[in-house]
């Protein structure tokens, strides 16, 4: 399932949006009409406070962005290569094919992004002085101090040190430096990175007990947020590191069971859906691969179809997405796997199918290797 939608293109770089940046959306503005600005500007009309929060909020978005840009813009200049940006709470994340190649490259990139948002804090911090000076007061005052304020709050945020926060990159990058072992710099890392995040956690609680309700789901959320990401982002560089170097050839499974082109339905679902309980197959016709029949293709023909419709019917044709090649490294068979969303890969050589690789393969051998590696 996709989890965000692209937004815009920005210097070559694609702009997307997590979907659950709605929720904090909808958090800000109704933290912002609620509290915030009736505290700051007491008084006006609801409509005010409403339009107060949406420009407010646009804004914040505007800085969130800039600040990836900055990290990415960073990426770019050390070659390392950047697909894209989701934006997500107080942030966002920019999707790197690489880990960055050395301390140095990591600590420039992370830093990038919170100098970003302070030095916005200081443009809008410029703006509040012009405007009181001028003797301007009341909702664009206010709202200008707020994207101060955030801005500082959006930078200081991402420097906690707890990995994959900005602060946490940058406390790997220096470990990394001293110990030159980024696996170990990275697990040191996330360790402060969970440890934060159950803080906030902790720290939510107490406040729902204390009837702050709003700030309690705010630090739930956020620490509940900050949790899976350090695990994940652990759990990812692990996995490069150990399967980078790895050519798919050494692990594929070379007995394929394959579905003759003229098969029925009936005969796939009995004889080779019951019996070998794999959810898709190769389809052949005279040693070439012609495509993959999976068992969500067959659930969408009404069963007394069964018998007369033939795989080839319904079979998806060969496609980029579900065909690599042996020389393949398998970080990015493991990648292609989990794009296509059918969990298996075929294996190809000049036009044949010489096996096919799955993600409990790629897996089994994670394991067998971490466990070697202990
Ligand atoms: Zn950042």
């Amino acid at each position: 399932m996709k989890r965000a939608f692209k937004l815009a293109t920005i210097f070559n770089i694609p702009v997307e949006i997590n979907y659950s940046w709605f929720i904090v959306v909808g958090l800000i503005i109704f933290t912002l009409t609620q509290g915030y600005f009736p505290n700051t500007d007491p008084g006006l009309e609801p409509i005010i406070y409403w339009l107060m929060a949406i420009i407010s909020a646009s804004c914040l978005f505007a800085s969130l962005l800039a600040h990836e840009l900055a990290h990415s813009i960073v990426a770019k200049r050390n070659q390392l290569p950047i697909h894209g940006i989701t934006l997500f709470i107080f942030g966002g994340v920019a999707h790197m094919s690489q880990e960055p190649s050395s301390p140095a490259v990591e600590f420039k990139m992370a830093i990038a992004g919170p100098a970003m948002s302070f030095f916005l804090a200081l443009l809008f911090f410029g703006l509040d002085t012009i405007l009181a000076s001028l003797g301007v007061s009341g909702p664009i005052t206010s709202m200008v101090q707020y994207l101060f304020i955030i801005n500082v709050f959006v930078g200081l945020f991402n420097l906690i040190p707890g990995f994959p926060l900005d602060g946490g990159r940058i406390l790997r990058s220096i470990l990394w430096h001293f110990y030159r072992d980024v696996r170990k710099a990275t697990a040191i890392a996330s360790g402060f990175g969970k440890t934060f995040a159950l803080l906030l956690m902790l720290f939510g609680l107490l406040n729902l007990f204390h009837n702050n309700l709003l700030s309690g789901i705010w630090l739930i959320f956020i620490g509940f947020f900050l949790q899976e990401a350090a695990d994940t982002s652990y759990r990812q560089v692990v996995l490069k590191k150990i399967l980078s170097g790895l050519r798919v050839e050494q692990f594929i499974s070379k007995n394929v069971i394959t579905v003759p082109a003229n098969t029925t339905l009936e005969t796939l679902v009995n004889d080779y859906i019951f019996n070998y309980r794999h959810h898709s197959f190769p389809v052949i016709k005279d040693d070439q691969l012609l495509g993959l029949v999976t068992f969500h293709d067959v659930k969408e023909v009404s069963r007394d179809k069964w018998n007369t419709t033939t795989v080839n019917e319904i079979m998806v044709p060969i496609s980029d997405s579900f065909i690599i090649n042996k020389n393949l490294d398998a970080m990015d068979a493991l990648t292609k796997l989990v794009q296509n969303g059918l969990g298996r890969v075929l294996v190809i050589e000049q036009g044949k199918l010489i096996g096919i690789l799955s993600q409990k393969d790629i897996m089994q051998l994670f394991q067998l290797r971490t466990e070697i590696e202990k």
